[in-house]
This record gives structure tokens, sequence and C-alpha cells, in this order.
């Protein structure tokens, strides 16, 4: 059979299933979003403070475009680290209080390069079960043996600590739960890890900038700091509104990134503008807290609204708020029905989440009003049947 054949039949099982993935062609202009030429809200982006066209950020990016050019030539090691970079990590690591911060193209690359250069092949590594699937990837790229410990559950990681056959072990988990929004109990997961002589790295892709009074993470929000999670992990395509990630440490712990992580020191470094333009969001992170207050109040207003009708709601309080439908046929079926009525949600099905957990992932920004939030919750009524009872992971 020829490979096109082959990848046919796989496509056909995947439509089968109501697992094929379509993409969706957006219009976005400066007075919003389109789909085939028809108005839209979109629930569904990770731009949770309303960063990614604030006039402050693009002309950063438009000043750092005249300034830099486009690209930026080479890898950071060879002579693509420019004055925008190096400025950008020391207010990163100002920003989150720490020694260190180091540039990654992106949050899937920085989890690959720091887990492969952490870990060798004689290492645990122990992940949560809901873990973003760039940090289950990153484990098997180490080549370490990874083990999963239910979800959100530090006993669960105790036992798993205790039972280990090989040390030293290394302990990596999302800060905010990518598709359930939940935070996970970094405080005993840390005491764990603590206890058992594991490094706990801690995945906040959706709690910086978000969560805690001065936007800084959910380590802000638990008060831990770099002896309770000494590897923190950082993107800059969801609040901040840009693109990149970073890792957060010490002075030690960057230089080994800077000699041993792979997809650092192999790859072209990211366009210097975009340096710049994040340079901007971050000191909108403080300049406009009020951001996350009109976030805060966005989520409190779905909440409530959503309890009252009765809608199977994750005990999340962040700005990720699924509704979990379970059928995936079901799922997309949801969405389908609220673009119809303008409103943009993704279905997220396996292998993203698990079987039988298919959910629309709604999510809110500070750019969103209380009336587009009423009008969600209006038409996530209008399609209840499609929801099933609540369930509790
Ligand atoms: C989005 C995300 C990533 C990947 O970050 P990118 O910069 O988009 O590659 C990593 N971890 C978590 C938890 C994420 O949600």
């Amino acid at each position: 059979m020829s490979l096109d054949a082959r990848l046919a039949q796989r496509l056909e099982a995947l439509e089968g299933a109501a697992l094929y993935r379509r993409r969706r062609v957006l219009d976005r202009s400066a007075d919003g979003a389109r789909i085939d030429s028809r108005e839209i809200v979109a629930f569904c982006s990770n731009d949770y403070l309303g960063l990614a066209d604030h006039p402050k950020v693009v002309e950063a990016f438009r000043r750092g475009a005249d300034r830099y050019g486009v690209g930026s030539t080479a890898a950071h090691l060879v002579c693509g680290h420019t004055r925008a970079h190096h400025a950008l990590e020391e207010e990163l690591a100002a920003f989150i209080g720490r020694p260190r911060a180091l540039l990654f193209s992106t949050g899937y690359m920085a989890n690959l390069g720091v887990v492969a250069a952490l870990v060798s092949s004689d290492d645990d590594v122990l992940e949560d079960r809901l873990n973003h699937a760039s940090l289950l990837d990153a484990a098997r790229l180490a080549g370490a043996r990874l083990r999963r410990y239910a979800h959100a559950d530090a006993a669960a990681l105790e036992a798993r600590l205790a039972r280990r056959e090989r040390a030293p072990a290394f302990v990596a988990t999302d800060g905010v739960f990518s598709m359930d929004g939940d935070v996970a109990p970094l405080a005993a997961l840390g005491a764990a890890a603590r206890a058992a002589g594991a490094a706990l790295m801690v995945d906040d892709a959706h709690g910086i900038g978000v969560l805690g009074a001065r936007g800084r993470g959910s380590l802000e929000e638990h008060r831990l700091g770099i002896d309770d999670v000494p590897i923190l992990v950082g993107t800059l395509g969801k609040a901040l509104g840009t693109f990149g990630a970073f890792v957060a440490g010490s002075e030690t712990l960057i230089e080994a990134l800077i000699q041993g992580a792979r997809t650092y020191i192999y790859t072209t470094a990211p366009p210097p503008a975009l340096a710049e333009a994040t340079r901007a969001a971050l000191a909108l992170v403080d300049e406009e807290a009020w951001r996350r207050d009109a976030l805060r109040a966005l989520v409190l207003r779905f909440r409530t609204g959503a309890a009252e009708l009765g809608l199977p709601l994750l005990p999340s309080t962040t700005p990720i708020q699924p509704l979990v439908v379970g059928d995936a046929a079901r799922a997309v079926a949801a969405s389908e029905a609220l673009l119809e009525r303008g409103l943009l949600v993704t279905a997220i099905r396996p292998p993203t989440v698990p079987q039988g957990s298919a959910r629309l992932r709604i999510t809110l920004s500070a750019r969103h009003t209380f009336a587009q939030v009423d009008r969600l919750l209006g038409e996530l009524a209008a399609i209840a049947p499609l929801f099933a009872p609540a369930r509790t992971t």
C-alpha cells in the first residue's frame, strides 16, 4: 500500500471517531475577528490580559524591527543574542525575582530542552498525568523513565517517590493545568519533592501574568520561592500576548542550560523585535494591573451564571473554564452550534484530554465585556442538552 493510501486510512479513522482536527481561518483586524466574513467573539485564545494587540506592544515590535531588522540571523551562542534578548532576560529575571532567566523560542522547546538537559536515562521523571504534552514528550526525549501520578495528588506523588527504584528523581507539573484550569497543589508537591531529594519543575504557562496579586503566577499565589521550585518555566505567547518562553532559576541552573539544552543551542534565536515587544508586555503586567482585576470579575461572572444554569463546570478559578461534554462528537456539535451563533469556542478532544472527557475549553480575557460573557451564557443555555452531568476528575 502506498504512503498516501495508508495515511488516508488513518485520516478516515479519525473522521469516523469525530477526532479529525480542522483549522479555521480567522480574519483579524483592529475592530474584531471574522470567520467566513461573519463577525465572531472568540472564547478560546490564551491572550488572557488582552496584550496581543496592545498599542504599546505593537509599537515596541515596530521600533524593534526598525532597529534590528526581522531575523536574529543566528543561534544565541553563535551571533544571534542581541541587546534586546539580553535586556528581556534581565527583565524577566527581575520580574520573577530569580537570579537569572533564559529565553527559549517556544514553551514546547523550553520543556524539551530543560528536561533533557537535566535528566539522564537512569532517572525517573514523575509527572502529573494531566501535564501538558510538551512535558510528557520531554521525559520521553530524555530517554528517562516516565511515571505519571494521579492528577494534582501530592500523596500519590509521595507514594511514587517512596517506591522509586532509581535515584535521583525529577518531578514536573503544570502550574495551571492547560485543559482543566485548576492549579497544582504546589506547596505539597514541593514538600514531597524536597523530602525525597527530587528536583521540582513547574511549567506556569497559564499562571504567569494572571495569577497572584502582581501577576507573577501560581508560585506567587502559593507564596513559593526558588527553594521550593528551583526550575520555573513560563511562556510568553499566553498572558504576555507575544511569543516564546523562558526558564528562571539560579545562576548555575541557567549556565547548565546554556551549555546543555539542545533546543536552546541548536536553533535560531527569536527575532529581536519580538523581545522588544515582550519587554513592553512585561511592563504592562505591572502598569495595567486593572487587567487582572477585570479578568477576575469576568471569571466570577461566568462561573456564577454557569452555576445558575446548572452547567457542568470544573473546579477552576482561572480564566480557563472548560465545560466537559464527554463524547467527542457532541463536543464538536456544541462548538459548531456556538459558531453558528457567532461565538468561537474550540472543542478539545482526545488525545489532548483523556478519553471520554471531550470538552469546550472556554477561556476568558480582560478584553471581554460582561455583555459578551452574558451572551456566551445565553448561548450555552440554548445548547445545554449537549452537556453531560458534572464530572469531577
Ligand atoms: C502552551 C503551553 C506550552 C507550550 O508553549 P508554546 O510557547 O506555545 O510552545 C507548554 N506548557 C503548557 C502548560 C502550555 O499550556
